[in-house]
């Protein structure tokens, strides 16, 4: 790892001035992201911001209809949270998911989030949920976040802050985890809202992406049996990774019935 300078701002404008006058810092949330690529030489900071001294981000409260969890809430806060779990439970067993306890208890949403990681948990809420990505300077719409690989619509010095959840009348998740990592070899989540049906798939594609020819089949017939091999299609999926594009389709297809399971 390459030296740096470290800096802990008190406060949203603080970071965005650091972060201005050093064209190549990098936020620090939790770290179990950043820390590993940059042990790897794969990002090599000039300045670190840590937003640990953002008290304020860490808060998860209700405003209506809408879940706010704080961009510095970690997975195991969100895990553990009464009100994720009284109104989002399967976003609340998303989190206690997420990696070891050691990543949960230091790894949170806004990082997730920013990351972008085709295999991360949340993006996959994120998109099926209809979330809204709260930055320092807009709000961005789910649909409108997750551009690619490891690809946000976040400018380079641009800061999430809350990501808002409207609270859907049915939610489930089901992943197929890494072995080793616990990250999402293949994860749906499925929302019931009285908007309609999403359905989001994470790990097995480039990028987080609904499946809309599911959303359609659940309009009319809401259950496991609504879900077809078909559905999925291998060419769109992750080439050339441990698992074939075909055994990822499939895997989609029994993760989509267990996820739809859950919502029942
Ligand atoms: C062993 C291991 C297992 C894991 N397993 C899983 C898993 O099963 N599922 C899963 O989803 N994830 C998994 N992760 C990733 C983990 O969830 C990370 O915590 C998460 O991806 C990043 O969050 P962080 O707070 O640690 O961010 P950091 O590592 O601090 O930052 C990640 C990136 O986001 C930027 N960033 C951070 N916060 C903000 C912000 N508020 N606004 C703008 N940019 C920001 C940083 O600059 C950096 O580029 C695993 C990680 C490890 C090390």
């Amino acid at each position: 790892m390459r030296s740096f300078e470290y800096h802990r701002p008190q406060s949203v404008a603080d970071a965005l001035a650091l972060l201005r006058a050093n064209e190549a810092a990098k936020l620090l949330a939790g770290g179990q992201s950043l820390l590993p690529v940059m042990k790897l030489d794969l990002a090599a900071p000039s300045d670190v911001v840590s937003l640990a001294g953002l008290r304020d981000l860490k808060a998860i409260r209700s405003e209506g209809n809408t879940l706010v969890i704080g961009a510095l809430a970690t997975h195991d806060e969100v895990a553990h949270s009464a009100e994720v779990r009284r109104r989002i439970p399967a976003l609340a067993g998303l989190a206690g998911g997420i990696g070891d306890a050691q990543v949960r208890n230091r790894g949170t949403i806004g990082g997730s989030v920013a990351h972008a990681d085709p295999s991360a948990d949340y993006p996959s809420a994120v998109v099926a949920l209809g979330a809204t990505v709260e930055t320092d300077r807009r709000r961005i719409a789910a649909d409108d976040f997750f551009l690619g690989f490891f690809q946000s619509a976040l400018e380079p010095d641009e800061i999430v802050t809350a990501v808002h959840f409207p609270v859907p009348e049915r939610a489930g998740y089901a992943k197929f985890p890494h072995p080793a990592s616990k990250y999402a070899v293949a994860g749906v989540f499925v929302a019931r809202t009285g908007g309609g049906i999403r359905v989001a798939v994470t790990g097995a594609g480039p990028r987080v992406f609904r499946l809309t020819a599911l959303e359609s089949a659940l309009a009319s017939n809401f259950s496991p049996s609504a879900v077809t091999e078909g559905m999925v299609d291998p060419g769109d999926l992750r080439q050339g990774g441990e698992a074939s594009p075909e055994y990822l389709a499939h895997l989609v297809t029994v993760m989509a019935k267990r996820a739809i399971q859950a919502c029942l």
